[in-house]
């Protein structure tokens, strides 16, 4: 039982990184920027309720996101283990997420920490813009979503380098150097990937 959580500024491949780290785990990639997007794209009551919000960069409210968290890891393959991108994203839902897994006598293992610098990120984010036409990379929300993250997320690091828990990893290389850097800092924390699956 492997239980996760990457965490990066936008821009620092923490999706990508995220989904070969589960992989590797056998544990599900749960990325709640991937949930919100595939909401809009269905056009449900959730995506409409969070277009605006995404386009513009902004967070979606705390309440939301956190159910739409609990609904996630209260289905069946997260019950073994799960990796979170995305969230916890601000100290609010670090609150949310401590409560919900606390009830379920469980804790986080790990959180894996991108270390990506700022003008790296814009000028990844910047080429991701062209080549997905994500609507919310333009330069401005690009702008405002790492502004966000200093401002929002990087604080919630302090409470998980308090608790032991937090790993750094260097985030600028190949793919593959990346992956294997990571893995070496679980392991080296005592999450092997044999006793995981
Ligand atoms: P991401 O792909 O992780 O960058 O997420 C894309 C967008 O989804 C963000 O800019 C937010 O608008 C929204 N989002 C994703 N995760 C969260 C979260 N934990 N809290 C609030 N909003 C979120």
């Amino acid at each position: 039982m492997t239980r996760l959580l990457i965490v990066g500024p936008q821009g620092s491949g923490k999706g990508t990184q995220g989904v070969r780290i589960a992989e590797a785990y056998g544990i599900p990639a749960i990325s709640t920027g991937d949930m919100f997007r595939a909401a809009v794209k269905s056009g449900s009551e959730l995506g409409t309720k969070v277009t605006e919000i995404i386009e513009a960069g902004n967070l979606v409210p705390d309440e939301l996101t956190s159910a739409v968290v609990r609904d996630r890891l209260s289905q069946s393959d997260a019950e073994g283990g799960f990796l979170l991108d995305g969230y916890p994203r601000n100290l609010g839902q670090v609150a949310d997420l401590d409560a919900f897994l606390g009830g379920r006598g469980e804790k986080l293992d790990a959180v894996i920490e991108l270390v990506v610098p700022r003008a790296e990120s814009i000028e990844r984010l910047t080429l991701r813009a062209k080549e997905q036409g994500r609507t919310d990379d333009t330069e401005q929300v690009i702008e405002n979503r790492l502004a966000i993250y200093e401002r929002e997320t990087a604080p919630i690091l302090d409470v998980y380098r308090a608790q032991g828990i937090a790993l750094e990893v260097d985030g600028v290389g190949s793919l593959d150097e990346i992956t294997a850097r990571v893995i070496a800092a679980l392991e080296g924390h005592g999450l092997t990937r044999s006793a995981a699956a």
